[in-house]
């Protein structure tokens, strides 16, 4: 089972407007594309991945840009203080408008039915031309409960991507699993990645556990995001972490975040630091970890500390 998922629906009086804009499809990005070509003002709902991909290229554009982010930070699904922070910086210097702590209320209509905005949960009227709609997604999980599978925010599979029926697979953004241990000890019950990265290793390693002796996923997990000149990219699972130690070099626009969890290593989120994004990779396929001393001395490169590693 590859269902994938659906984008969630905004549940608020006008969240099933026809004119709301979202993405997910090709016809999706057709008509969002389409439509930032002719408007002047766009307000997004949603600060996660897909809200601030579209604000920096509606601002690149020219559009004027709203973001209406429920939570106190931007991308607080996947990103630590530290990145969402500087993500925050960076939009709000492309002149992109942040509401953060607010949800909207519902959309905002002219007389005639057409789309003029939202309105926040403050109260506030953001009108906007445009308004789209990135809060997340479903899990496509209803054909599996349907069959009689365990389901639980996503299809629950083990180890090797197997649900209770071992003729029956699950991968992808739909797939509910263990997460592989990267030498810190298990996560705690199961996760469910949104990734092409995981998407694409989940199919090889169910091909493989068809077709020869079961082996568990262990893929380290990978996610990126371009946005504005920030080439953002986190490796392994950051969510959760218990600590934090950010680098920034602020002139060259450069960030990494080490973020340990138990005194390992649990991730590295890094903005247009390509060396350690695939240095972090590397030694998380290994199993090695840095102690958070060895990261806070000055001077601390997490590709020298790999190579030192190796001999
Ligand atoms: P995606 O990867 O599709 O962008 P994320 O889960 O990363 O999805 O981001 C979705 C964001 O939308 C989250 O940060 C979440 O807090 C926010 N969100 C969810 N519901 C609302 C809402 N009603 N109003 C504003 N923001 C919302």
């Amino acid at each position: 089972l590859a269902t994938g998922a659906r984008n969630r629906a905004l549940p608020v009086p006008g969240g099933d407007h026809p004119d709301l804009l979202e993405l997910r499809s090709l016809d999706h990005a057709l008509a969002v594309r389409d439509r930032l070509g002719s408007a002047g003002s766009i307000a997004i709902v949603g600060g996660g991945y897909i809200g601030l991909e579209i604000a920096a290229t509606a601002r690149g554009r020219g559009l004027e840009v709203t973001v209406v982010e429920a939570m106190d930070r931007l991308m607080p699904r996947t990103a630590s203080p530290a990145l969402s922070a500087h993500v925050e910086k960076v939009h709000r210097g492309h002149g992109v408008g942040l509401r953060l702590g607010e949800g909207v209320a519902r959309i905002a209509t002219d007389g005639d039915g057409r789309i003029a905005g939202v309105e926040t949960t403050a109260g506030d009227l953001i009108a906007a031309e445009l308004v789209l709609v990135g809060i997340g997604i479903l899990p496509n999980d209803e054909l599996a409960a349907a069959a009689g599978l365990e389901t639980d925010n996503g299809i629950v599979v083990d180890s090797c991507l197997r649900t209770a029926d071992p003729s029956i697979f699950a991968l992808g953004d739909c797939a509910a699993f263990p997460a592989p241990d990267f030498g810190g000890g298990a996560l705690p019950g199961r996760i469910r990645l949104e990734s092409v990265q995981n998407a694409v290793d989940q199919a090889k390693c169910v091909a493989r556990n068809i077709l020869a002796e079961p082996a568990p996923y262990h893929e380290v997990p990978w996610f990126w995001s371009d946005q504005f000149d920030m080439k953002i990219q986190i490796a392994g699972l950051t969510a959760g972490s218990d600590r934090q130690i950010a680098r920034l070099d602020e002139e060259k626009g450069r960030l990494t975040v080490y973020c340990f969890r138990d005194g390992r290593l649990a991730g590295v989120e890094t903005v247009s630091n390509p060396g350690d994004h695939m240095a972090c990779r590397r030694l998380m396929a290994e199993r090695l970890s840095p102690e958070p001393a060895e990261v806070e001395a000055a001077g601390f490169s997490l590709k020298t500390w790999l190579q030192a590693m190796r001999g």
